[in-house]
């Protein structure tokens, strides 16, 4: 099972600064059904408040430098995937046994290997 992992600001399109994900590939990986959550700096409540907001219900919210948290409220997840502009987020997806991907260079729907 994949787990997807999101950086919010500078990677979704309705980060501050907004970046190139759009909602759409969130509905798409739940639609799969991905274990998809928003890993960031922000403070948990705010997360949940923009979640809210955009009417998508999360399967988890947390925070980047603890993605081995996240790791391990999902022992079913086989694949492990995080999605970020910055060095933190790389840093800490490596870190914790993430695949990384710089969200400028997400593979393309149908690439040998990728989750869509
Ligand atoms: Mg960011």
């Amino acid at each position: 099972m994949v787990l997807l992992s999101l950086d919010i600001d500078g990677t979704l399109e309705v980060g501050d600064p907004p970046g190139w994900i759009p909602l759409e590939l969130i509905r798409r990986a739940q639609s799969l059904g991905y274990i998809v959550g928003s890993s960031s700096d922000r403070v948990v409540s705010d997360q949940q408040r923009l979640w809210a907001q955009h009417e998508i219900e999360m399967d988890f919210v947390g925070h980047k430098h603890k993605l081995d948290e996240i790791k391990q409220r999902f022992p079913k997840a086989t694949r492990l995937i995080h999605i970020g502009d910055g060095d933190a987020d790389h840093i800490y997806a490596v870190k914790h046994g993430f695949e990384f991907h710089w969200v400028h260079e997400v593979p393309e729907a149908g690439s040998p290997g990728w989750i869509f």
